[in-house]
Order: structure tokens, then sequence, then C-alpha cells
């Protein structure tokens, strides 16, 4: 048996297809979605990460603005530019690149940025929605997964979901959205006993440790859906994720590769976020 592969890349065009007419409807009815970027620092994946961000909202029709600070630039002039932005009519969402220069304050920086601009959905208010099921903009990662489990035709519903990693930004509130769409969900961790076994019990696989081709076919219930966060560079160079795919996909029945899985998926939902944040402030 072999896996069917969930193409992140397909899904990734599809969905910004989609939001290339909702944009240009949105500009008709006066509405043009911004974000607006804050980049402190040279960092060499970063400098990828935000370019890549403001090439996906010239795609979309949407407004962008990067502003790229010093490394030394202090902890007040980023609170200062982010109150500005936060005031500014023109943008829907503020997106602070991480991680930032020691000498700042990561969550001094989120707590600033208003909560209805909040489109990387890390600002405590906005985990708080997620986790009592109120309104809020969904952190982009774990909103790609459950985006990428969805248009692959998979009902989650009812199923048992495995959910390996518990951080803020992955394990979490992956694991918080898989409730929402009504899942079983087992959260494992690096002290968990019995890995393996309870992995094996999951109808949804979502992997998300940081460590390369860590998740093998023992781990894998035939038939299951895997989902691989992981994002390794291995020192020849290459890409791997956390889930041994070669082997997993002998096993599973859905699987996504790295890369081209849930990578392509993350900016794909910032830009979703921000036109979710634009139409909500118009009252759309
Ligand atoms: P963290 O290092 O913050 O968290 C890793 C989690 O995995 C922790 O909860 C840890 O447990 C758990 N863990 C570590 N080793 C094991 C193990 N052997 N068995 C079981 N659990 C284990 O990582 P992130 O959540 O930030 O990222 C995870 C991966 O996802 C990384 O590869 C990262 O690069 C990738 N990533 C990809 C993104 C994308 O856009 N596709 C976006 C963000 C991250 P404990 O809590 O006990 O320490």
């Amino acid at each position: 048996m072999s896996a069917l592969i969930i193409d992140g890349k397909q899904i990734s065009a599809d969905m910004r297809n989609e939001m290339i007419s909702e944009v240009a409807e949105l500009k008709q009815k006066g509405v043009t979605p911004g974000l607006a970027v804050i980049l402190v620092g040279e960092d060499a994946a970063s400098i990828v990460y935000v370019g890549s961000k403001e090439k996906a909202c010239i795609q979309l029709g949407m407004y962008s603005e990067v502003h790229r600070m010093a490394a030394d630039s202090s902890e007040e002039q980023v609170l200062a530019l982010i109150e500005k932005l936060n005031n500014q009519d023109s943008i829907n969402g503020i997106l602070v690149q991480l991680p930032l220069p020691k000498h700042i304050n990561e969550k001094a920086i989120i707590d600033a940025i208003r909560v209805d601009k909040d489109v990387d959905g890390f600002h405590p208010e906005s985990v708080g929605n997620l986790v009592i099921g109120d309104d809020s903009l969904l952190p982009c990662t774990p909103a790609g997964v459950i985006e990428l489990i969805k248009r692959s035709g998979v009902d989650i519903a009812g199923k048992h979901a495995v959910v390996i990693g518990r951080s803020n930004i992955v394990g979490k509130p992956v694991a918080m959205l898989l409730l929402r769409e009504n899942a079983t969900v087992t959260i494992c961790h690096s002290r968990t006993a019995n890995l393996e076994e309870i992995a094996k019990q999951a109808d949804i696989l979502v992997v998300a440790i940081g460590r390369a081709n860590a998740i093998d076919s023992k781990f894998v219930k035939p038939g299951a859906v895997v989902v691989d966060v992981g994002i390794n560079r291995l020192d020849t160079g290459k890409l791997a994720g956390d889930v041994d795919f070669e082997s997993c996909q002998t096993v599973a029945g859905h699987i996504t590769p790295v890369p081209g899985g849930v990578g392509p998926m993350t900016i794909t939902m910032l830009m979703k976020n921000t036109i979710t944040a634009a139409k909500k402030v118009n009252g759309m």
C-alpha cells in the first residue's frame, strides 16, 4: 500500500487563487487588506521569510509594508512602531518576525499588538479565545494543518487525533483546533511514556517535535493520516521532516511530504488571516 500524498503546494496555490478573487472583490468595495511585517536585525532565514510574505501580499493584490529595523534597535523603538501600526487604518495585520534579538522581550512585543490585528495568532488573548471557542485569528501553521486535512477530504469529527509536540506555536494550538473540529485528542511530548503505542492508535497523527525522521512506520496505524510539521536541515543541506516519509508512506492512508506539505501553508494562512481581519474591521 502506498499513501495518498497531501500536496501542500497545490492546496496552497488553490487557496491563493481563491484569495486573489476575494481581494479583488473587497477592493471594489473600497477595502484593501494590508499587512505590516516588522523585521529586526539580519537573521538570514528571517530575511527570506519576510521576503516571501511581501511577495505573497503582492501576488494577492494586498497592501504590504515591511519595516526593516537595525539589530540594535531598542524595545521602545519596536513598541513605538507597533503603536503606530495599531492605529494605522491601512494596516489590518501586524506580524513581528521571530526570533527577535536577545535584548528585546518577545512577550512584551507580542502583547503590544492589537488583538484584531494579531495575524500570527500568538497574542495571549487570541490564544484564550481559541481555547474558549470564541472568534479569533488562528495561528498560521496550526490552521494550515487543519486546512490540509480538510481539503484532503478527511472528516476530522470523531477521529482519534494524536499530536506529538506541545509547543505554544504548533503542538498546543493544533490540538485545540483538532478538538474544535470534534476529534478526540491526545497530546504527547518528550516525557510521554509508550509514545509508540499511543501514536499507533491515531487516526490522525500530527508530528511537531523538531527531530529529523524521528517517527517511522512503527508509530503509524495502517490507513492513518500523517501530518508532518517538522522542518529540519540535515548536514547534507537537504530538508527533512520529523516523519520518516519513506517508511511511513507504506503504512499511512494520507501523508504530507517535507518540503511541500505543511510548509507552503503557513504564509497562505497568514494572508487568509489578514483578509479576515480586514473584513472584520470593516463590518463584513
Ligand atoms: P519546539 O522545540 O518548541 O517543541 C518541540 C516539542 O516536541 C516539545 O513539546 C517537546 O516536548 C516535543 N518533543 C521533542 N522531542 C520529542 C520526542 N523525542 N518525543 C516526543 N516529543 C518530543 O518545536 P516547535 O513546536 O516550534 O517546532 C516543531 C517542528 O516544527 C520544528 O521542526 C520546526 O522547525 C517546525 N515548524 C514548522 C513550521 C512550518 O511553517 N511548517 C512552523 C513552526 C515550526 P517537551 O515539551 O516535553 O520538551
